[in-house]
């Protein structure tokens, strides 16, 4: 928990957000920038920065299945989708609590920029 972390006061409701899924572990929200028709967000509810810094195995386990969770409920999996997560700002990363982007909902090319 960190008091001045954007996702950590989403997860706490003190910043309003779409919420499409949630469990224990992790919490799901629509990005506010969307880059494809479906785009979320999936982010535990334990403070982490970085993937770098993930020491738990379960942590990312638990988030990855609540992403794939969420692609079911989009229905996008047969049509296919990409799962991202950014680490440090060199590879975009802006929002310094782990989150996994959930896209899919258009032709999604590779390799991404
Ligand atoms: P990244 O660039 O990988 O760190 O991803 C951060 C993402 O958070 C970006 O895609 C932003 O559009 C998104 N974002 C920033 N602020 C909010 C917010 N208040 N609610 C939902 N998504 C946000
Ligand atoms: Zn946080």
């Amino acid at each position: 928990m960190s008091s001045d972390c954007l996702f950590c006061r989403i997860i706490r409701r003190e910043i309003p957000a779409a919420i499409v899924a949630e469990d224990e572990h992790a919490v799901a929200f629509r990005d506010i920038g969307p880059q494809a028709p479906t785009h979320v967000l999936v982010v535990p509810r334990q403070h982490v920065s970085t993937l770098d810094a993930v020491e738990d195995p379960q942590l990312i386990g638990n988030l990855m299945l609540l992403a794939a969770q969420v692609a079911r409920a989009e229905g996008i999996v047969d049509a296919g989708y990409r799962t991202v997560i950014n680490t440090n700002s060199g590879a975009g990363q802006t929002v310094f609590h782990l989150h996994v982007h959930v896209l899919g909902g258009r032709r999604l090319s590779w390799p991404p920029g």
